[in-house]
């Protein structure tokens, strides 16, 4: 494999075909006179947390479902925003509520993600739906490492007996990633910032994902030849380019497969934040 070109992952073109799919359902809900509701809470003025939060609202509006935004002030009291989350649970015209991350730090994130009742955690971080994804019954799965699976299922990766590394452990992507291909048949091992050799464990690895947050810190070297590698970081240089945590130059000779960064995994995460909420309206609706 070393010297050839890996494929690359055209995270894009994949997440415009979700999202397409959704835009179907959705029509066929709204027969029904449903129209799939998401509503947004953001707290302060994060201009990355805006940007987010506004290539949501675009994209739940091109897929024709209902998106409202909730903004509050970065000084509101965690009484009044759990206040705001109840109220969000009780309206049943809303199927999918998320509350933008991170929080101003006044504020207990994991108290505020528990408020959100977990029929309605489109971004599947509550502790009810990370222990279904636990014990093997997902409800609701977190959208990055959902798009992680969604791409292996379309590249047609083997995973059953495969050797899977994650590089990250966190609870929004490296734990629900590992937990994902551990169900579906890989061998895993999850690396964090204490990992002894972590090149011992890359170098095993028929499937890499790396979901860390520091720039081209998986160098060739690190990547078994022939691996799929996902790349999950997203990290911006000084020079404004956005690169992930792996060396790109360096990696696409080596693996059979790669997910460039950005045009990756990013639009994935998007599109199964709709496939979430689609699955939500139906849910609460009994068509399931
Ligand atoms: P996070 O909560 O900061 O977790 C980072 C993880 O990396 C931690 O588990 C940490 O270990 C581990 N780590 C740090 N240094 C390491 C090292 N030298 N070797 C091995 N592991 C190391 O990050 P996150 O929220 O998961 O995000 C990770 C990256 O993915 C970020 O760049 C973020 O922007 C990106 N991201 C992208 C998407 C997308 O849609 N593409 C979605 C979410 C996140 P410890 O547990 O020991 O601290």
């Amino acid at each position: 494999m070393e010297g050839c070109s890996a494929h690359l992952i055209d995270g894009r073109a994949l997440a415009e075909r979700v999202r397409a799919d959704v835009a179907n359902e959705v029509v066929q809900l709204k027969k029904k006179r449903i129209t799939p509701t998401l509503t947004v809470i953001i707290v302060g003025d994060d201009p990355a947390s805006h940007i987010y939060v506004r290539n949501k609202a675009i994209a739940c509006e091109k897929a024709g479902i209902n998106s409202q935004v909730l903004r509050l002030p970065a000084n509101v009291s965690q009484d009044d925003l759990l206040h705001h989350i109840q109220q969000l649970n009780l309206d049943n015209k809303v199927n999918g509520v998320l509350v933008q991350l991170p929080l101003p730090k006044h504020l207990d994130e994991q108290s505020v993600i528990a408020a959100i009742s977990p029929e309605k955690d489109v971004d599947g971080f509550h502790v009810i739906n990370a222990g279904h994804l636990m014990v093997g019954t997902p409800q609701f799965k977190p959208c990055t490492p959902y798009g992680i699976m969604r791409i292996l299922k379309h590249e047609k990766t083997p995973i059953w007996g495969q050797e899977a590394v994650v590089v990250g452990a966190s609870n929004i992507v490296g734990k629900p990633i590992a937990l994902m291909l551990l169900a579906a048949g890989a061998t895993i091992t999850i690396c964090n910032s204490k990992t002894k050799d972590l090149k011992a464990h890359t170098k095993r690895a028929d499937i890499l994902v790396t979901a860390v947050g520091k720039p081209g810190m998986i160098t060739g070297d690190m990547i078994k030849p022939g691996a799929v590698v996902i790349d999950v970081g997203i990290n911006r240089l000084d020079d404004g380019r956005l690169v992930g945590d792996v060396r790109f130059d360096e990696a696409i000779k080596i693996a059979r497969a790669i997910t460039p960064v950005p045009g990756g995994v990013g639009p994935m995460t998007i599109a199964m934040l709709l496939v979430n909420t689609i699955e939500a309206t139906r849910l609460q609706n009994n068509l399931v």
